[in-house]
């Protein structure tokens, strides 16, 4: 099996009540490769500029992420820039540049295009779409978005959502996307669209997944230090679609299910530290004893 995903690969510059980073290696493909690489073989497509180092390339490969498609061209690398409040689950955005993607092209390798399962992580609804339409064999495509393009690109992220199986997406920027304030209907005018499955991040509150016939949620994993959020929902989707990938023999309720908890503990690992700092160390044991510590707190039987 082996996972391809496109999105941004970025540097960030971030600022939260518990300390702040002024460059690190961020990006929403970067957060999503590192959390799947610890359960399947996962590839990055994107550009990065001249900036760009071997010390930010060693962290990916260091953790076995294939970076083949990684383009390198003249410029600058994307760079976000962004703070958050006591209020941890909003993310105020204060720059955006996205240098070497304003004219990106992508060209997938072969292997890149023929990978089973397909992320297209947060950047422009264009670049998302011509991606998807050179994985033409992806059994699944999951796809996350942000309100930068909600607001700037609806069209065509609403052509993007259409063409494929999973949308991952904060519960504000879904209500924003169908202008409907209800999370159930907001999910199911997603699905109108045709995804047949959505998941709704809600921050420290956890995720809720929808499908035609189901509804599942988990809390976010119950943590008394978290220091930047930045890239949880990447993280989230990097367990989610990770474990589908690499371990699921079968895509059905029970393994969409499993993904959750993965999703949900490498989020709750991401956010620990800044960036990619806490995910770049850490191992499968840790993943395990925490994925079996979160089905403990929400199984309604104590065992007593
Ligand atoms: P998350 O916190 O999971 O929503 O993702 C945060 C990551 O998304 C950061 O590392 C940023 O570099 C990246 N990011 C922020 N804004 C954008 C954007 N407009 N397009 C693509 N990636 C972005």
């Amino acid at each position: 099996m082996s996972l391809t995903v496109v999105g941004s690969i970025a540097f960030d510059a971030v600022v939260t009540p518990f300390g702040e980073r002024e460059r690190m290696l961020g990006g929403s493909a970067v957060h999503f490769s590192l959390a799947a690489s610890f359960f399947t073989d996962v590839r990055v497509v994107g550009p990065v500029g001249d900036d760009f180092t071997e010390k930010e390339l060693a962290v990916l490969e260091g953790r076995g992420v294939i970076t083949d498609d990684i383009e390198r061209v003249p410029g600058e690398t994307f760079f976000w820039k962004g703070h958050y409040e006591y209020d941890l689950n909003t993310a105020h955005t204060d720059d955006t540049r996205l240098n070497v993607f304003g004219d990106f092209e992508p060209k997938l390798s072969d292997a890149s295009r023929s990978s089973d399962l397909l992320f297209l992580a947060n950047i422009q609804p264009d670049l998302q779409r011509q991606v998807r339409a050179q994985c033409g064999d992806a059994k699944f495509v999951g796809l996350d978005t942000m309100n930068l393009w909600i607001d700037t690109a609806r069209d065509s992220l609403v052509q993007a959502i259409s063409e494929v199986d999973c949308v991952l997406i904060n519960d504000a920027e879904i209500r924003q996307l169908t202008g409907e304030p209800n999370l159930a209907r907001a999910a199911a005018a997603v699905m109108e669209m045709g995804p047949k499955a959505v998941i709704a991040k809600q921050g420290e509150y956890g995720a809720a997944l929808f499908t035609p016939n189901g509804f599942f949620a988990l809390p976010g994993f119950p943590l008394e230090d978290v220091r930047d959020p930045t890239g949880a929902g990447d993280s989230f989707a990097g367990g989610f679609l990770g474990y589908l990938d690499g371990e699921a023999d079968r895509i059905d309720q029970e393994t969409l299910r499993t993904a959750m908890g993965y999703g949900t503990v490498l989020a709750s690992f991401n956010v620990e530290e800044f960036g990619t700092e806490r995910v770049g160390r850490l191992t499968r044991e840790e993943i395990e004893s925490r994925l079996v510590a979160l089905r403990a707190m929400t199984d309604f039987s104590t065992g007593d």
